[in-house]
């Protein structure tokens, strides 16, 4: 049965949501359903959102995803992937103990989920990573109304202001088109990242190989597998000075013998982050491109707003300025601040 659109949020049972759904030193825990979501510490039974490292770990016993998600992170994590690994399809529900489960598209990365709760009467949707625009590269996300809305708050200050990928993509296209020597060298996250710059440069009518760092190589491999075409990509280890002039080439960071070979590039970070200029100094990014595959501060409003649900709970990332936008909304609002949210290194999110 599809999740009904009709529902009216209801306050008071938002406020007792808490009994049987919590945060704990492990993770978001679903206690009639005895499951945890993105947990962070090896669970008997995980729920997990989507393939970035921050949410997907390994070592859980019984992982519950999409079939995408379930393959990247066999694809990341060999055997530690999980024991037993349980595919669930977008819109399709499943009963875990007391609870019904459905996974509805997030619009973040390929097989990215909001995870559905519903307990007693009560809804709780858990939205692990997000984003409102289009993404040519995941199905987009999907609005369910609900008591309890959880929500992540990367972006939520009103700086961030994502502008359209698209024009980012044409200031790409431009710098290609003024330095026809130059190799572009662009950094992006391996999962989604990469895909949705590709594919947006397809979209703008680029035709051209587009080149990678090996490590890119298996995910965008399994992107076409799972049915996106980013048309023809090459390795670029094995290809030639004369190849590399003019053309982009795609890293995750790493390097290797073919950089030498690259003619004087221009170094180009494409990420949510690239506002904040001495993040994108830091980088050497001559070109910051602004492309997140995180809801920016309109779309994190705009989504409380059109969901209006009787409380939001808010995950990580900066809470202050959504707690009181969402009050004004008159939205109750709650940090909860969990654990193990941040990704490895320098304390930004994976895939922003
Ligand atoms: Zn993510
Ligand atoms: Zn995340």
């Amino acid at each position: 049965m599809p999740i009904s659109s009709a529902f009216v949020p209801s306050a008071a049972r938002a406020a007792a949501a808490d009994r049987w759904i919590h945060p704990t030193p492990a993770g978001l825990f679903v206690a009639p359903g005895g499951f945890f979501i993105d947990p962070v510490r090896a669970v008997e039974r995980a729920v997990i959102t989507h393939g970035h490292s921050d949410h997907a770990r390994g070592g859980h016993s019984h992982v519950l995803a999409t079939p995408a998600t379930l393959a990247v992170m066999e694809q990341r994590l060999g055997r530690a992937a999980g024991a037993v690994r349980q595919p669930l399809d977008y819109g399709e529900s499943l009963t875990v103990g007391d609870v019904r489960l459905t996974l509805v598209p997030a619009g973040h990365v390929l097989g990215s989920a909001q995870v559905v709760v519903e307990h007693g009467g009560a809804r709780v949707v858990v939205s692990g990573d997000y984003k409102r625009r289009p993404d040519p590269t995941c199905a987009p996300f999907d609005p369910v109304p609900c008591d309890v809305f959880v929500t992540e708050a990367t972006f939520a200050l009103p700086i961030f202001r994502h502008p359209p990928a698209e024009a980012e993509i044409g200031r790409l296209l431009h710098s290609l088109a003024l330095f026809p020597e130059r190799s572009h060298l662009v950094s992006v996250y391996a999962l989604g990242k990469c895909q949705r710059v590709i594919a947006l440069l397809r979209a703008a009518g680029y035709g051209r190989p587009i080149y990678l760092h090996s490590a890119l190589e298996p995910l965008c491999a399994l992107y076409a597998r799972f049915g996106v075409d980013l048309g023809d990509l090459r390795p670029a280890a094995e290809a030639g000075a004369a190849a590399l002039r003019g053309a982009v080439v795609l890293t995750s960071g790493g390097g290797g013998h073919w950089m030498e070979r690259l003619s004087d590039p221009v170094t180009a970070v494409a990420s949510g982050w690239v506002r904040v200029r001495q993040w994108a100094r830091q980088r050497g990014a001559e070109l910051p491109l602004v492309i997140s595959d995180h809801a920016d501060w309109d779309e994190l409003t705009a989504t409380l707003a059109e969901l209006s649900p009787a409380e939001v709970w808010i995950t990580h990332g900066r809470d202050d300025a959504l707690s009181h936008h969402a009050a004004r909304l008159g939205i109750r609002a709650r940090a909860l601040a969990l654990v193990g949210r941040s990704g490895e290194g320098d304390g930004e999110e994976e895939g922003a």
